[in-house]
């Protein structure tokens, strides 16, 4: 058969591929993405860390009688967004390949996380406490995650940290409960919201004061400290044991040498 256009020889009735797709061009419809200024997550049908490529697909057009086989996304993100699509498709058993380019606007808003924590919303404190040294590694840790933290307050032994997500705080109790902290859990009402009481999560997370190279005494025989953890791996004659860190006592650095005599006599 032959293209009712072009001429040219086709295995099918009516119009080739080339002919088709001139008179019925796939092309992209206008469309917008919205990110967060401030985490630059991406809204599609929830907040995203990452743009979904259904996002960009879905506004390539295709005629109808198309029959698209695979998509290949390439985009690129500045103050807009550029992307090429590579379309492997089929019409009138005739199989091709298209480019096609386009690009969208970035529209500015700030996610539910990120206006949450500017409005100074919290819905669990977390009170780090004990150990110094393991506050601020546990401050740098959450850092990594500022987006849920709405506010931070040092107090007396420690600091408190206000976050925005429940989930991101219970998150950390079992992070924080294998680095070797004792964990308490409390309520606090945090007012009326609808005509029902809200409460919010307190975590009490305590720090041992224990650190690398420190000594303690486990079944009378005195071990150095290699690495905390709610199971210490420590030192003992040279050898490696894993020991719960609740079956040690802390050796004051000043009395440690009373200690290796009487242990020793
Ligand atoms: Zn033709
Ligand atoms: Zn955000």
């Amino acid at each position: 058969m032959f293209c009712a256009r072009c001429g040219k020889e086709i295995k099918g009735f009516g119009l080739c591929v080339a002919c088709y797709l001139d008179l019925n061009p796939i092309y992209v419809e206008n469309f917008e993405i919205v990110r967060c200024p401030v985490c630059g997550h991406f809204l599609y049908k929830t907040w995203n860390e990452k743009i979904d490529n259904m996002q960009i697909i879905k506004n390539i057009k295709f005629p109808e009688k198309i029959e698209v086989r695979k998509i290949d996304l390439h985009y690129k993100i500045s103050k807009i967004l550029n992307f090429t699509a590579r379309i492997y498709g089929k019409y009138n058993n005739e199989e091709f390949e298209r480019e096609i380019s386009g690009k969208c606007k970035i529209i500015k808003k700030i996610c539910i996380e990120c206006s949450r924590s500017a409005r100074g919303y919290y819905e669990a404190i977390i009170q780090f406490r004990g150990n110094e040294v393991q506050i601020k590694r546990a401050m740098e840790f959450l850092n990594i995650n500022k987006k849920f933290i709405s506010k931070v307050e040092e107090v007396k032994n420690g600091c408190d940290v206000y976050l925005t997500s429940k989930d991101f705080a219970n998150s950390l109790i079992k992070i924080f409960s294998d680095g070797g902290a004792t964990i308490k859990l409390s309520k606090s009402i945090g007012g009326v919201k609808d005509g029902k009481t809200v409460f919010r999560k307190c975590i009490l997370i305590k720090f041992p004061d224990l650190n690398v190279g420190d000594y303690v005494l486990f079944k009378n025989k005195i071990c150095k400290i290699l690495k905390v953890g709610k199971i210490l791996i420590c030192e003992i004659n040279n050898k490696e044991k894993r020991i719960p860190i609740n079956k040690v006592a802390k050796i004051p650095k000043d009395e440690l040498s009373n200690y290796l005599n009487t242990i020793e006599k």
